[in-house]
Order: structure tokens, then C-alpha cells, then sequence
């Protein structure tokens, strides 16, 4: 039997974070959108990923708040994890969120479409669903098909022990102990949420600091944090094979020569980006080598009316940025001549206290050539830090020495993700040190922090002893 043939302006495949953004921008613009899912809305980030994780660090941090009551002068007994009710909570939360795209998309007209999506022609899309084949013809076809985690053929991912981030989120027992390979934000985020909930966690990672793209100040601090809180690091260490799977865990030779056993084995080495099986290479699509759509800063591909946005560009994996990327290529397919720009871009981990970051380390403004002032506060000098009980890291600003713009900063503390947005908006601005010196912030809270950087990097910092001479 002919497949159905169904007419659109703009074919979206992958409804996650960039797809089902992309989605709502065109109908803004008056596009006829179908949006081609295989899974469910919201794609990585709302199913396994962000909120996922968020949700569970959420508990994580409850425990934590419990166990230290005492400290501010509550009375309590020691909290006991419910892991399922939490997984529970968290896929509430995901459904809910779910819910919410769909209405949007219904408000927008945005056609959802469930099934399988291939590029069968330049301006051809075949989705393969419950119903069988329905080709979809289109003058645009943008591709925001996410990532998946990176898999070694070390582990065998059929083993109910080993883990991925994916399966990571759904367990329902807490796992005694658990080896998570690799230290980076994904990690560092389970290793958070395990330990929290009672877990002996012991991370390894191959390269010699945890974080390593992050700030060394940063990695080293929430190294010691980590420590702390009793979690194992290991770095310049790897698995350098897998003796034994049994029923209650799994055994691993280490590349440092010692043995390691553990209940659970979280393996967290990155993302594989999903080009494949989408019928690029048959329209001509170029991909990069690791299998990444290469786009232009228009993010349309090499083949004109194909654009790409998200994961399976492989440049920045965040969701904000798939989301911008999406909201950029849509406005191209409609005739705009919308420019993605990445200058500006926020990155947190939400390990407790939090890690977020914008533009440059001064590291990597120096290897840029930039001549930095950097202006520093520590949270413990801070008086809401010190009410709430959140006294841990500080704020780093990266400053221009000759315009007094700040290029870059690192924050470590409570609400991290949330107090670097004075920071990006002020690099996207062009705005100074001392313009956020001299802007009065509100006491007491946790942005005074940022404006006492600011002055730290002329030595006006009120609440911080001047520098060394
Ligand atoms: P995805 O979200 O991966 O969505 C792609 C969609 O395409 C999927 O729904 C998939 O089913 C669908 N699809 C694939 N192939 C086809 C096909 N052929 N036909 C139809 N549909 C298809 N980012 C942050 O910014 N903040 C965070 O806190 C954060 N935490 C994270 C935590 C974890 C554990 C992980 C794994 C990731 C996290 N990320 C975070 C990264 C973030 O989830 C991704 O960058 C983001 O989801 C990428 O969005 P996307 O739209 O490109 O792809």
C-alpha cells in the first residue's frame, strides 16, 4: 500500500528542548510545523536528563537539610530515603511538563507527530509509526535529534549492574555503592544524588582533576567538597577491564593495578550524537567526525533547507543552547537572517553547592591574549551565605584590565545557576566592573557576592581584606 502523503512547511524531527522549540518559534512566524517524535516530548532534558536529575537532587538535598537540623537548632531523627517515592515524584514532574508542551503545541497548531522520522528527499520526510508509513512533504526540514550516552565496549550494558545516566534515574533500590566512571558535570551530579541517599560512592576519572573543563580553582575546591561529604575520587585512574558481573554487583581491574567492587557501575563518558539512520548521507548531508551535522552559523547544513540544531550538532550539549539553536533555525526557515552566537553562554552543575560559569576562566583569557584583573569573594564572608548554612565557595570575575568589561565568571555556591545571569547579561552588554560595584544590591543575599567581586578587582571590596601588596 502508498504510504500517506501529508503536506507541511517546516518538518522538525526530535521534540526535545530544541525540537519542540523550534516547533512553537515557526507557528509564531505562521509555518505549518509537524513535529516527529519516536519517544516522548521533551526529548533528553525532560525525560532523562535535567529535570530528571534536578527532581532528584531536590531530594538529595532535603536529606541533607534533615541531617543537619541540628545544626540549626531543630531536632529531628535521621531521614530515611524512599527511593521509589522519589522516582515517583520525579516522573510526575516529567509528565507534567509533558503536558505543558503538548497545550503549547496545540495552542501554536503545531502538528505533533508520533513516529520514527528518515529524510527521504531534500524536502521529504518518511515517519514510520503505529499507523506504518506517511511521507511528509516540506520546503524545510530542520534535524534536532538529541544524543544518547556514550557507550565503551569495556562494559556490557545488559548487565543489570551497569549503568548509563539513562538508567541511572530509574532505579528503586539504593544501590550500597556504586563506581561512577567518569567525573564530568553528569557524574559529578550522580554522585551527588547517591551519596545523599546513603550510597558509598567512588568516582573515577582519567584525567589528573575532576571537572576538567572547569576552572582549576573550581575542581579543585569541589574535589576537597566531595571528599567531604565522602565520596572516593580517583583520578589518573580508569577500568582497565571488567573481571567479573555477578547478581549483586561487579568487579573491576583498575588502571592504577588495584581491584574494585561495587553494586552499581555508572558509566558517564559523554554523549553519541544521533545522526545516524536519518537518511543524511543519501541527501547529501555532510557530517563531522564524530557524527555531528556541520552547520553554518545560520545552522543550516550542507544541503540548503536542512538545518540542524542541539546535541546532534556537537557543540555545546546544554538545553538552553539547543533551545536558542532552535528558536535561531526556525527563524531562518522562515525567511529570516537570524546569526546563532555562542559568546555568551551559561553552564551549570548542579552539585551541592552548585557550579556555574560564563565566558572566559582567566586561563582562558589569558591564552586569548587578554590582560585580566580578577576580582574574588568568598561566601564565608557573606552574611546570607552564613544565615541560610551555605558559607562554601565563591565568586570569580574575570575582568578586561584595559576596558574594565568582564569577560568571564565562575561562581561555586548556593544558587549558582541562578546568580550567574547578572554576569551574562552584563557580558552581552558590554557593561563594566564598577557599573556592578556601584549598582546597589539588596541586603542581605547572595548577589552581594557578585558585586563585592566586582570591586575586588579594583581592591574596593568592602567585606574582603584589600590584596597582598
Ligand atoms: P534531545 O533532548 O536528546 O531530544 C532529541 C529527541 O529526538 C528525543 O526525544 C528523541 O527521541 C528524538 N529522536 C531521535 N531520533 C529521532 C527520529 N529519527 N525520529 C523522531 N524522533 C527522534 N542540559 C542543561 O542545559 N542543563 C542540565 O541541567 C542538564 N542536565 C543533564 C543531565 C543528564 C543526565 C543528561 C544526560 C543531560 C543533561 N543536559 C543538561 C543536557 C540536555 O539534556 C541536552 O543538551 C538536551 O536535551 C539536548 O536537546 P536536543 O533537543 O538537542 O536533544
Amino acid at each position: 500500500m502508498a504510504p500517506d502523503t501529508q503536506k507541511a512547511k517546516v518538518v522538525i524531527i526530535g521534540a526535545g528542548p530544541g525540537g519542540y522549540v523550534a516547533a512553537i518559534r515557526a507557528a509564531q512566524l505562521g509555518s505549518g510545523v509537524d513535529l516527529v517524535e519516536k519517544e516522548l516530548l521533551g526529548g533528553t532534558c525532560l525525560n532523562r536528563g535535567c529535570i530528571p536529575t534536578k527532581a532528584l537532587l531536590a531530594c538529595a538535598e532535603t536529606m541533607e537539610t534533615i541531617r543537619d537540623a541540628e545544626e540549626y537548632g531543630i531536632q529531628v531523627g535521621d531521614p530515611v530515603a524512599d527511593l521509589p517515592a522519589m522516582v515517583d515524584r520525579k516522573e510526575k514532574i516529567s509528565a507534567q511538563l509533558r503536558n505543558g508542551i503538548a497545550q503549547l503545541l496545540k495552542a501554536n497548531k503545531v502538528r505533533y507527530v508520533q513516529g520514527t522520522g528518515r529524510i527521504t528527499a531534500p524536502n521529504e520526510v518518511t515517519v514510520t509509526g503505529d499507523g506504518g508509513e506517511t511521507k511528509i512533504e516540506t520546503e524545510k526540514i530542520i534535524v534536532a535529534t538529541g544524543s544518547e550516552p556514550a557507550r565503551l565496549p569495556t562494559f556490557d550494558f545488559d548487565q543489570p549492574a551497569i549503568l548509563t545516566s539513562t538508567t541511572g534515574l530509574e532505579l528503586r533500590q539504593i544501590p550500597k555503592s556504586m563506581m561512577i566512571v567518569g567525573s564530568g558535570v553528569v557524574g559529578s551530579e550522580f554522585a551527588t544524588i547517591y551519596n545523599a541517599l546513603g550510597t558509598k560512592v567512588t568516582m573515577l576519572e582519567l584525567l589528573p582533576r575532576i571537572l576538567p573543563t572547569e576552572d582549576d580553582r573550581v575542581s579543585q575546591q569541589m574535589k576537597r567538597i566531595l571528599n567531604k561529604k565522602g565520596i572516593e575520587i580517583m583520578t589518573e585512574t580508569t577500568i582497565e577491564e571488567m573481571v567479573e558481573y555477578k547478581p549483586t554487583g561487579v568487579k573491576a581491574k583498575l588502571s592504577n593495578g588495584e581491584t574494585l567492587e561495587a553494586e552499581k557501575l555508572l558509566v558517564s563518558i559523554g554523549r553519541s550524537l544521533n545522526s545516524a539512520n536519518l537518511g543524511l548521507d543519501d541527501v547529501g548531508v555532510e557530517l563531522g567526525k564524530r557524527g555531528e551535522i556541520v552547520v553554518n552559523d545560520h545552522l543550516e547544513s550542507s544541503v540548503p533547507g536542512i538545518y540542524a540544531i542541539g546535541d546532534v550538532v556537537g557543540g555545546i550539549l546544554l538545553a538552553h543552547v539547543a533551545s536558542f539553536e532552535g528558536i535561531c533555525a526556525a527563524e531562518n526557515t522562515m525567511g529570516m537572517d537570524s546569526v546563532m552566537n555562542y559568546d555568551v553562554v551559561p553552564a551549570c552543575i548542579f552539585t551541592e553547592p552548585e557550579i556555574a560559569s560564563v565566558g572566559c576562566t582567566p586561563s582562558k583569557a589569558e591564552e586569548k591574549g587578554i590582560e585580566t584583573r580578577v576580582g574574588r569573594f568568598m561566601f564565608g564572608g557573606l552574611g546570607k551565605a552564613l544565615a541560610m548554612g551555605k558559607g562554601q565557595g565563591f565568586v570569580q570575575l574575570v575582568v578586561d584590565a584595559s576596558t574594565d568589561k568582564i569577560v568571564g565568571c565562575q561562581i561555586m555556591s548556593a544558587h549558582a545557576s541562578d546568580l550567574i545571569h547578572e554576569v551574562a547579561l552584563a557580558i552581552k552588554m558590554g557593561i563594566t566592573a564598577s557599573d556592578i560595584g556601584r549598582t546597589v544590591h539588596a541586603h542581605p543575599s547572595l548577589a552581594e557576592a557578585v558585586m563585592e567581586a566586582a570591586e575586588a578587582a579594583h581592591d574596593k571590596a568592602i567585606h574582603a581584606a584589600p590584596a597582598r601588596k
